[in-house]
């Protein structure tokens, strides 16, 4: 599904010297690579500030410690996504609160979202998933109105652009209160390791998190609020400020394999390829297919009997998983979710796919005989 040794091979030297350096000055923590990337993070985004962390749950974490969220609070999110965004809302005593996604999209349903807004709401978590943006145009006017915070979960879209009415346009992490990203090997913007980040355009918010992430201390050693350990080694900032300039060209690549499996699947009739929403654009974390008419474990094992991986990203919505089980909450709560999470099916998407290999994958995938 991804092949970090072939990436790393293009960059050898650059990366080799860039972690040499790291070494040489044992700077383990919060060494200058740190505020280097950080500033790499924030000429990316064109916004304010970025605060780097220990991975993107943290990220999460942190955002909704800095805006003060109570137990009790509730905090909207979508219901077909990875664990990570209900997690952190549950560890803090808040109450999630999912909302169905749209069909095409896979993203928050934003229409849905206002009948689920209670005088205890506090905000919004959209997730912007696969690589492409949630609806913020009008998810941004429904947090307005109703006067939430917007966190914006971004670590599978890092890059994306979004377009608005007025002909603004805008990088994902950027349009709501924060927006939290991950750098997990795999994602888009990946280290060797784990990593996250914060960014804003809130300057009061933004020491507010840089606080909470290093201990609640401005000071070493004065402790001004509750915080947590979750900083970015120096290691993996230095390894993503070497990753970071790259960033476009990754970008590119990965567009090109999606576009290459959108052609070739254009007559398969048991599968649909991904919806390109027109107002972002989309950086493809994953490459999802929605399967019909066909067992999906049969076409798995299809693809895996020539050598070809897949997975199923995600096989079970938040509201069907144990840990995550709200009374009164059954099937057929979230139908999208439900149907999703049996009929879709990720194909490898990464840097360093090339022709012979997408090929080869395509003409099995339309050889396929449910
Ligand atoms: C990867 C991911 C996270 C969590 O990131 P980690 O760095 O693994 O903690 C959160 N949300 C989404 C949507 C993700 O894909």
């Amino acid at each position: 599904m991804v092949d970090l040794h072939g990436q790393y091979q293009h960059i050898k030297s650059e990366m080799d010297q860039a972690i040499q350096e790291v070494i040489d000055t044992t700077a383990f923590i919060k060494g200058p690579q740190v505020s280097r990337f950080e500033k790499s993070l924030l000429d990316f985004h064109n916004d304010a500030y970025a605060i780097t962390c220990g991975n993107g749950t943290d990220a999460l974490q942190i955002a909704m410690m800095a805006l003060d969220f109570k137990p009790g609070d509730e905090v909207i999110l979508p219901v077909f996504t990875y664990v990570a965004t209900a997690e952190v809302i549950a560890l803090l005593g808040l109450k999630p609160v999912f909302v169905d996604v749209k069909e095409d999209t896979f993203n928050l349903d934003v229409d849905q979202v206002e009948s689920k807004i209670t005088p205890k709401t506090v905000a919004i978590v959209p997730v912007h998933l696969f690589g492409q943006c949630a609806d913020m145009e009008s998810l941004l006017a429904v947090a307005e109105r109703n006067k939430l915070f917007v966190i914006e979960d971004y670590a599978q879209a890092f890059g994306a652009q979004y377009t608005f009415k007025d002909g603004s346009v805008k990088k994902a992490g950027t349009m709501g209160t924060i927006g939290c990203t991950s750098f997990f090997p795999s994602k888009n913007l990946g280290c060797y390791g784990d990593g996250g980040a914060l960014v804003t355009n809130d300057k009061a918010l933004a020491e507010k998190i840089r606080i909470i992430s290093n201990h609640g201390q401005r000071v070493k050693y004065y402790h001004d609020l509750i915080g947590v350990n979750s900083r970015l080694d120096t290691l993996q900032a230095a390894i993503l400020d070497v990753k970071i300039k790259h960033i476009k060209s990754y970008e590119s690549n990965r567009q090109a394999v999606a576009d290459f499996y959108d052609k070739e699947f254009s007559e398969t009739t048991f599968l649909t390829t991904p919806f390109r929403n027109s107002k972002s654009t989309h950086v493809f974390h994953q490459y999802t297919l929605k399967l019909k008419g066909v067992d999906r474990d049969h076409f798995r094992q299809y693809l895996e009997s020539h050598g070809i991986p897949s997975m199923v990203y995600y096989p079970v919505p938040l509201h069907f998983q144990k840990a995550y089980q709200i009374s009164g909450i059954g099937k057929g709560a979230f139908p999208i979710s439900e149907k999703l999470s049996e009929n879709v099916i990720s194909l490898p998407i990464h840097t360093e796919m090339d022709n012979d290999q997408l090929f080869y994958i395509c003409e099995k995938i339309k050889k396929y005989k449910a």
